[in-house]
């Protein structure tokens, strides 16, 4: 082979062992390091705690000699920041953090060390708002440029630059500036986020043409998913079984779907289940967060009740497990919050407990929120998508969620480290469209008069429930047309059509602020009771 490939082949290598202390290197790290120093622009798409940080702190620590410099990371919060500096730090490398919130004597040694020729600093960690604005720092970038000192811009969590991400930063937007104002600068965009369309807005945003770009597999292979069924109470006395047989004394993340149920499920796991719980959302102070987080950290308690807004940027390498105790609000979300479970590589687990009455509060508050018309429609077909995620009994749970992100996946490969996997030998989707035809039918005949789908389930399988007979119900045509088959699969059955949009739900809010959901039929209820649309479904599995 033509080893060493590049001139710095050696240099890499060096690092690699002697400052990193890493064996080898991973899939497509290599490769972005040796585009990087070959002064191209790089887009690397890895997943969580698939090594992304080595892409670009190997490369400001090799000196290529005349063109060694000073490599800019620009990172959204400064907690992952402090993180990143302080290991860099341990490990002797010279690196700092520059934000609004660094104290002056430190800016002043930042920006005394960056005016020399040649200034010691190989990393300078930045928040986007430091390079958003023209100024004392904006002029010493300029210096540092003008005398080929400026080694490359790194865009971590690059995602943030797209509202089509999960997590927005406005303060990203404007990065694309900085190929106007430092010309011949190779970037560097870092992502977690496969999706095409972030894709796409990421690279135009920061205007890189002819990028490398490096996309390795999402699979996490140390991570076990499973959907399980929400029933009332016994969901805590589930997560406590859970804890006690598998992850007794060791952490994990459960994600709720408000302030007020973070709260809830953390006083009662406590209290009433005796585990090492506590609440974290947007609601505390500052203080109070920091303190939990850190506590969290410490392992001075274990299980931590969160909203989607707590994870990110937190690099926990032995989260256990992660819980959805709500549905998450997209699949690219339950990969990421999933995502945050053994990001050491050991096993951990991922349980979500699905109710299909949970979906009733999210579509309120998408009806009700202040996006626009095509912004919600994204928001409930990404719902949808979770719904038929977590109705599937049958297909890998791998497949499933990295085809989404559009990379094939062989089941056979998931070596049954996901529930249907696990559990399913020989099962196989039957075409259930004979059903659906009888259950549009009844959904028409009922809807106009406020029902709900767990009415229209009753009707269907034959109930002889008195609000069933009031409406006069038990006199329609379809009435009992599903009474051969389980209740389970009848419910599973409207929600699939619902997913399908062959049904639809409206949504009420009474006086004390409880949402109501009532049927209707969906834009493509015609689709099916012509025929044109055949629905599959796997039956007699599993009841919810
Ligand atoms: P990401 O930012 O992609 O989530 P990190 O850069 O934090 O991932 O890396 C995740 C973990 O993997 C870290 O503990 C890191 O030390 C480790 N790691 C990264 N690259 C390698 C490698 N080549 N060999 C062994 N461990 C690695």
């Amino acid at each position: 082979e033509d080893y060493p490939r590049y001139t710095w082949s050696r240099d890499v290598e060096k690092v690699m062992h002697d400052m990193f202390k890493l064996n080898a290197f991973r899939k497509n790290q290599r490769e972005a390091i040796d585009a990087t120093l070959d002064g191209r622009d790089v887009f690397v798409l890895m997943p969580t705690g698939g090594g992304k940080s080595v892409c670009y702190q190997i490369p400001a620590c090799v000196d290529l000699g005349k063109t060694r410099g000073v490599s800019i990371i620009v990172s959204p919060l400064l907690s992952l920041i402090q993180d990143q500096v302080q290991h860099l730090v341990s490990r002797d490398i010279p690196s700092y953090a520059y934000s609004g919130a660094t104290a002056l004597p430190d800016k002043r040694a930042i920006q005394d060390d960056l005016r020399r020729p040649k200034p010691v600093t190989r990393l300078l960690y930045v928040t986007p708002e430091m390079l958003g604005q023209s100024g004392a720092f904006k002029d010493i970038l300029q210096q540092l440029h003008a005398k080929s000192q400026l080694a490359r811009f790194v865009v971590d969590e690059a995602h943030c630059v797209s509202q089509w991400g999960h997590d927005f930063r406005p303060d990203y937007t404007n990065l694309g500036q900085l190929r106007d104002e430092f010309p011949g600068v190779p970037f560097m965009a870092l992502t977690a986020t496969a999706n095409e369309r972030v894709k796409t807005d990421i690279k135009s945003s920061l205007k890189m043409r002819g990028c490398v770009e490096l996309k390795s597999s999402f699979n996490r292979k140390n991570l076990f998913y499973e959907i399980k069924p929400k029933h009332g109470k016994q969901v805590y006395a589930d997560i406590q079984k859970l804890i006690n047989s598998k992850f007794k004394g060791q952490t994990g993340i459960i994600y709720c779907s408000s302030k007020r149920s973070c709260e809830d499920v953390a006083s009662k796991l406590k209290q009433e289940y005796g585990l090492p719980a506590q609440h974290y959302h947007a609601g505390l102070s500052r203080e109070d967060r920091t303190k939990i987080q850190l506590n969290w950290q410490k392992n001075r308690f274990l299980i931590i009740c969160a909203t989607v807004a707590f994870g990110m940027g937190i690099d926990k390498p032995d989260v256990r497990f992660v819980i959805h105790f709500s549905l998450p609000q997209s699949l690219e979300g339950y990969y990421q919050e999933t995502g945050r479970a053994g990001r050491d590589g050991e096993h951990s687990h991922c349980v979500l407990y699905f109710a299909y009455k949970d979906t009733t509060t999210i579509n309120f508050l998408i009806d009700n929120g202040d996006g626009t018309h095509e912004q919600k429609a994204t928001q409930r077909s990404n719902l949808r998508q979770v719904v038929q995620f977590c109705l599937n009994k049958t297909d890998c749970r791998r497949t499933q969620v990295l085809n989404y992100f559009g990379e094939q996946f062989d089941p056979r490969k998931c070596h049954k480290t996901c529930d249907n996997c696990f559990e399913g030998v020989g099962t196989e989707k039957q075409d259930v469209t004979e059903e659906s035809k009888n259950a549009v039918s009844l959904v028409k005949e009922v809807f106009k008069d406020g029902v709900t789908m767990l009415h229209c389930v009753d009707a269907f399988k034959g109930s002889g429930a008195a609000r069933i007979r009031d409406k006069g119900h038990d006199k329609i045509p379809s009435f009992a047309k599903g009474s051969h088959m389980e209740k389970g699969d009848v419910e599973r059955l409207f929600q699939l059509l619902w997913t399908e949009q062959v049904l639809g739900e409206r949504y009420e809010q009474n006086k004390q602020g409880f949402t109501n959901a009532y049927i209707k039929l969906g834009s493509q209820y015609q689709q099916v009771l012509n025929g044109k649309k055949k629905i599959f479904m796997t039956v007699g599995k599993m009841s919810q």
